[in-house]
């Protein structure tokens, strides 16, 4: 395929996949809109961003993957020769997300810096498959979203398909997974994901994408902290001029001010003195931290349950204790935890415990209704 980039590259612009950059440089930061809207917006943003010498990348989607149809699906083709202004107007490198073979084709034609695949169609080893085959022989560096759902082996045979038809560098980049019933954040991020394929693939770069997590402004920093704390290389954050008018994504943007202010606050943490305690003791420890968490969320759902199932026995006019239910939960999960390999003991304790706190709520409930 012969590629004629819209603007010739005559004068090579700063490459932040290029090795020792990555490190002087942490956190490698990729910045703005969630969708190109126009060449206007893009300018406003691209010219605030590119300014304060801190942003390496420029993002805009241009292919918006939308949950429900008849929203606002992005600008498509157009956009890319706005993208390339930017990149001449700007001397920023370009980037946004390809999900099949046209758009990779348009990519390359337009001269884009670098292209990732997005968590839709991380999903989907077809599509990647599909992707990469586009990309084959290209030197053109490729990020890999995390798959919707949390499945390591799935995001790490993304990463696989794209490396085995790519020459450039590929880098995954964590955006949380989808999770029913999330409170906080927008996408769950259990970050024993991301550490796991570190562990596993200690040899790619990881990101983190701050925004797509949170799904608000509020709970940005926080999480940009957490990637940081992690030893991740970098953060893609989406910045728009004015986030509450943006098409897509308007809870999460941040205007390019906000994005510096967090930025000053964060804390950027030396590496761990050795190698052995970092990805070692550390990296068990975080990993647990986040099983936890996850385990607390678990326990609050339970209790909220059995709260509701309170509220139906007295309505019903039932006892608050079911011997013969609770034989079936304790006999049950008393089988499941055998098949896992945990101890019986414990597990019979831990179920006693849960089913003695589900009495004294219901009880609880019981005793308002009097
Ligand atoms: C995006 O980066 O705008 C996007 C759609 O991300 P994700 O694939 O993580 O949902
Ligand atoms: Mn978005």
């Amino acid at each position: 395929m012969t590629q004629t980039p819209l603007l010739p590259d005559n004068e090579p612009i700063f490459n932040p996949f290029a090795q020792p950059s990555l490190e002087d440089n942490r956190p490698l930061l990729i910045a703005g809109p969630c969708s190109a809207e126009s060449l206007e917006q893009l300018r406003v943003v691209a010219a605030r961003l590119s300014q304060s010498k801190r942003v390496h990348l420029f993002r805009a989607g241009l292919w918006k993957p939308r949950t429900r149809p008849n929203t606002f699906e992005g600008k498509g083709e157009i956009a890319l020769e706005w993208l390339a202004q930017i990149r001449a107007e700007f001397r920023l490198p370009v980037a946004t997300e390809v999900a099949s073979t046209e758009h990779v084709e348009a990519c390359l034609k337009a001269g884009l810096d670098v292209m990732w695949i997005g968590a839709r169609t991380a999903v989907s080893p077809f599509a990647v498959q599909e992707i990469a085959n586009a990309l084959r022989g290209t030197r053109i560096p490729v990020l890999v979203k995390n798959p919707m759902h949390a499945d390591l082996k799935l995001w790490l045979g993304a990463i696989e398909r794209v490396e085995s038809t790519v020459q450039g560098p590929v880098w995954a980049l964590h955006r949380g997974f989808s999770s029913y019933g999330m409170k906080d954040y927008r996408n769950a991020p259990m970050w024993e994901i991301p550490i796991g394929l570190r562990a596993c693939r200690s040899d790619i770069p990881m990101l983190c994408d701050p925004s797509h997590i949170a799904g608000r402004r509020d709970l940005l920093s926080a999480v940009a902290q957490k990637a940081m704390d992690l030893g991740m290389h970098g953060l893609m954050i989406e910045t728009h001029p004015e986030p509450e008018k943006a098409l897509s994504d308007p809870e999460q943007q941040l205007t390019p001010a906000a994005l510096f202010r967090l930025l000053d606050d964060l804390v950027i943490r030396e590496e761990q003195p050795t190698e052995v305690q970092w990805s070692g003791l550390s990296s068990l420890r975080m990993q647990m931290d986040s099983v936890d968490e996850q385990l607390i969320e678990l326990l609050a759902s339970r209790m909220t349950l059995a709260r509701q199932i309170g509220e139906l026995k007295i309505k019903e006019g039932i006892t608050i204790l079911q011997l013969e239910r609770w034989r079936e939960v304790f006999s049950t999960r008393t089988e499941w935890a055998k098949g896992r390999h945990l101890n019986v003991d414990f597990i019979q304790k831990m179920l006693e415990q849960l089913h003695k706190e589900s009495i004294r709520v219901q009880t609880e409930v019981q005793n308002r209704g009097k």
